[in-house]
């Protein structure tokens, strides 16, 4: 999709003007790449209607010329059909909440039980307890006991023996006995909607009463995952999904469409085995993977707000003559640190928004030490950083309290961003896939 998207954008993006003809074209485009990226045929309709009809209607923006703001119309209309803004589950005012877990068989319910009890407890402070509600498989009681753990929660299981339902009962009256903030209930799944696993569920949801019903859906399987989603909808009903195995799925196509068929957003995304690689789900942050590409229109909104006018234009005239420096570089660190979360910010950095940084920790102490070298610099050198050479870097490291390879590293980087900031200034879109080969 991101391929499709960014070739017939970039198409759109290099003139300057917009015909009604442009956008037609480009809306076939994008319709062919959503349904190519196995998006729900009727979601893709009202998607480019509604894309069509704001850039249309749109007034040309300061900033950005048409083609960009088609960009940007796209990138906002994808976040609204996730959802717009990233929600988080909800508690009860009488704990504990109890949150039930369902979905098909190997959809990722046990691991994503641990990861939202260790995301809980890290993130809100709750004690949590998790319930091993999946009786049918001997390895499953033991998965969760040995994750759960993992996740510092307590685990309450009664082997295999007995009903789910019961097990489901007996541990709510635990979780009120040990003044639990959450539990967790963790079911068992089928490798089809049918109606046993239903049944169950409504049974055991007549049982705790959950505050919350998360769907646990595989993005890998597609379309299939929006129409299991569907069935569950309309068999059980539940308050949101959990999207899992977001690491290999390219495509993102059932990211897209669950909350266009089912009306429930997406609250949390798995990106992997590992019990730390799950969080919120952010909409925008998908729409811009999906884009594929740095979201450099909402950087530069952002730098805007905070940036003051006259500053702005410099630097933009600066940019266009190519004059980028390593101090514009510190200044505009400085902003983004006031601007946060960083790890957004990031993200729209063409050439940072790729997938193997995609689960990259923003290490606050990164940002110090590169102010630290940079300041370290004679204003000249900020100024010309071909200057530096390899006695002038030793001499930074040694004043920087950092090391040669750290100068190093952060002398190429500039390097790159200038080229970006190069391209940009001449109002082109740079070359993401040249970036990333660097
Ligand atoms: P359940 O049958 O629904 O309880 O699914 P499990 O939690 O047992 O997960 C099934 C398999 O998918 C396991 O091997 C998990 O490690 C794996 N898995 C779960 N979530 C993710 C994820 O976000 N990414 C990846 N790559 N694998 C996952
Ligand atoms: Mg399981």
């Amino acid at each position: 999709l991101s391929d499709k998207l960014q070739a017939t954008l970039s198409d759109v993006r290099a003139r300057g003007t917009l015909t009604e003809d442009d956008i037609n074209k480009a809306m076939r485009e994008i319709r062919l790449a959503l349904l190519e990226a196995d998006v729900n045929f009727k979601v893709v309709k009202s998607f480019t209607a509604n894309v069509k009809e704001r850039a249309l209607g749109a007034d040309v923006l300061g900033q950005l010329n048409p083609g960009q703001q088609v960009v940007k119309i796209v990138s906002d209309e994808l976040t609204s059909l996730m959802g717009g803004a990233a929600a988080g589950v909800s508690f009860s005012p009488r704990p504990p909440t109890v949150i039930l877990m369902a979905g098909l068989q190997g959809s990722g319910k046990t691991t994503a039980t641990a990861k939202l009890a260790r995301h809980l407890r890290e993130q809100n402070g709750s004690s949590v307890a998790v319930a091993a509600c999946d009786v049918y498989r001997p390895a499953a009681v033991d998965q969760l006991v040995k994750v759960g753990a993992q996740a510092g929660a307590t685990v309450y299981e009664q082997g295999t023996d007995r009903d789910p339902v019961d097990i489901a009962g007996w541990a709510l009256d635990r979780a009120k006995q040990e003044g639990k903030d959450v539990l967790i209930v963790d079911t068992s799944g089928r490798l089809h909607v049918d109606e046993r696993l239903m049944d169950e569920l409504v049974r055991i949801r007549k049982v705790v009463r959950p505050h919350t019903i998360l769907l646990v859906v595989d993005a890998m399987t597609g379309q299939d995952a929006v129409n299991v989603a569907e069935q569950f909808a309309q068999a059980v009903q539940f308050d949101g999904v959990v999207m899992t195995k977001l690491d290999g799925d390219a495509r993102g196509g059932a990211a897209l469409s669950v909350k266009a068929v089912t009306g429930k957003p997406i609250l949390f995304a798995s990106t992997g085995e590992k019990l730390d690689q799950f969080e919120r789900f952010h909409p925008d942050r998908m729409a811009q993977r999906i884009l594929g590409m740095g979201d450099v229109m909402s950087l530069i909104e952002k730098a805007e707000s905070q940036f003051d006018e006259d500053q702005a234009k410099d630097l933009e005239k600066r940019l266009r003559k190519g004059e980028f420096t390593l101090e514009d570089f510190l200044s505009q660190l400085r902003m983004m640190r006031k601007m946060g979360p960083l790890q957004s910010l990031l993200g729209m950095i063409p050439g940072f928004a790729g997938n193997q940084l995609k689960n990259m920790k923003v290490d606050e102490r990164e940002l110090d030490r590169v102010q630290a070298i940079i300041l370290s610099m004679t204003v000249e050198e900020r100024r010309r950083p071909e200057l530096i050479n390899g006695s002038r870097r030793l001499r930074i490291a040694k004043g920087s309290g950092t090391s040669v390879q750290q100068v190093n590293g952060l002398v190429k980087q500039f390097g790159q961003m200038r080229k970006v900031m190069q391209q940009l200034g001449k109002g082109k879109m740079p070359d993401m896939a040249a970036l990333m080969r660097q």
